[in-house]
């Protein structure tokens, strides 16, 4: 690399989808020439991909924003939070450029204006994977932006408009490329992974010589024909998505659901703009049992919604304990600047939301750890993340990155253990979130994993 090389440094804020847009960015950086350089020091200019989600992820993207002002003041702006601009220019009128989430081009007219690109084709190389944000073995596989619901608590169709459709073809070869550089499990993500190609009309794609449709399930089976896990997340609960259970069952793609249900009162989850067949939720959750016993169910929930009576949290804690989720997630409500539910009469005092919150918890916690426990004297395969101190730190198939559970693997440097490698593993021992155990057969290793540092 050309020492005069133009050097960018870069913060990224935000969730999987965010992050994805971070990696399209830094790819078209690199294509260009431009270097990536840790520190503020030692960059010309620095791109922050903001967050705008909720009240705290807005003040933290403010901070970021003014620590590399401070730090370096040459600073181009993009993310949920740019749709936001005169907030930004009313606290950091000095920015370069502020746009949105996906407006690669803006940023990228707003990196060149501010310094020129260098490219050097001979030694400016860039993996066909483009860069990742990710260790090498994983990667999230962004299938679609935007939203076509309206819940009443969330602004995101707002800040990333209506549902687009990435063509299925498109995202198989992409998924495909990632495969090839190294990844062994691919996280399906969107804002609303069951509607893929609702606004493609599910139009078909060719992939390998064969036609899939831009439909969740089409895209399940190209996936499933790579040879990596596959996991979904951000599934919205309607029925078709029982039409992937029997993939899940087949060993295609893992026995794995992100569904977010946020509440189990119909009265709530209308007042959510959500759909509201509890009943029929709860007959599919243990229908998916039923075809793919192994499945592992994960989702969200928001208590203490405006108006959300006693009985209708009981009606929630009850729902918790007849579908009995494997991993789940619970925020108590809070007003997001611009959403409709901000209007709802019958907001609940703080200490109400809390207390909720906290009984809410301590019912799932005892289902989440005698899930855990059932599973102390099984083999189950885990995909290693880390080698920490002689211990290989792993994930099963039950677990995401970020938000599940670990796997610790005791003799994992005894073992031989290299990160990215897929191993069997004897579980011995849980505690609350995690499981540990002794591997008793690994894969042949692969080649050694990466992590591009970031500010
Ligand atoms: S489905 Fe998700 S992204 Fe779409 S409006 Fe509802 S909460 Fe927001």
């Amino acid at each position: 690399m050309s020492k005069t090389n133009p050097k960018v440094g870069f913060v990224s804020l935000g969730c999987p989808k965010a992050l994805v847009d971070s990696e399209r960015i830094l790819t078209q950086l690199r294509v260009e020439g431009y270097n990536i350089v840790p520190s503020y020091d030692s960059a010309d200019v620095v791109v922050v991909n903001t967050c705008g989600f909720i009240e705290s992820a807005v003040a933290e993207s403010l901070d970021a924003i003014g620590e590399a002002m401070n730090e370096n003041g040459k600073v181009i702006v993009t993310g949920c939070l740019g749709k936001k601009s005169e907030m930004i220019r009313e606290h950091y009128p000095n920015v370069l450029s502020v746009s949105g989430p996906q407006d690669y081009t803006t940023v990228m007219e707003a990196v060149h204006a501010a310094i020129p690109p260098k490219h050097d084709p001979f030694i400016d190389l860039v993996p066909d994977y483009g860069i990742k944000l990710t260790p090498r073995h994983y990667a999230y596989l962004k299938i679609s932006e935007g939203c076509n619901h309206r819940c009443s608590f969330c602004i995101i169709p707002s800040m990333r408009g209506d549902l687009m459709s990435r063509p299925v073809d498109e995202v198989l070869r992409e998924a495909e490329r990632l495969v090839k550089g190294g990844v062994r499990e691919l996280l399906v993500v969107s804002q609303d992974t069951s509607a893929y190609g609702v606004d493609r009309k599910y139009a078909p794609g060719t992939w390998r010589g064969k036609e899939y449709a831009t439909r969740m399930k089409a895209l399940c089976e190209g996936l499933g024909e790579l040879d990596a896990w596959t996991r979904l997340h951000y599934v919205y609960p309607y029925p078709h998505v029982d039409d992937v259970v029997p993939l899940m069952a087949e060993g295609k793609i893992l026995p794995y659901l992100d569904i977010p249900f946020q509440h189990a009162s119909p009265r709530i989850l209308k007042l959510m703009k959500r759909p509201g067949a509890v009943d029929k939720t709860l007959e599919r959750v243990l229908r998916w049992r039923q075809i793919c016993p192994d499945i592992t169910v994960r989702s969200t929930f928001i208590v203490g919604f405006p108006g959300e009576t006693e009985a209708e949290f009981e009606d929630l804690l009850g729902f918790l304990k007849t579908a009995q989720l494997d991993r789940v997630g619970a925020f108590a409500y809070s007003p997001v600047e611009g959403a409709t539910a901000n209007a709802l009469p019958d907001q609940l005092p703080e200490e109400v939301k809390q207390e909720r919150l906290a009984r809410f918890m301590e019912v799932q916690a005892e289902i989440s750890a005698a899930k855990l426990e059932a599973k102390v004297g099984t083999v189950q395969q885990c995909l290693v993340d880390v080698i920490e101190d002689g211990i290989a730190v792993a994930r099963s198939k039950a677990d995401a990155p970020e938000i599940d559970g670990l796997v610790h693997i005791q003799n994992g440097e005894q073992a031989g253990l290299r990160v990215g490698q897929f191993v069997d593993v004897e579980i011995t021992d849980c505690d609350e979130h995690d499981l540990f155990g002794d591997a008793i057969a690994a894969e042949e290793p692969t080649g050694p994993a990466f992590n591009l540092k970031v500010l």
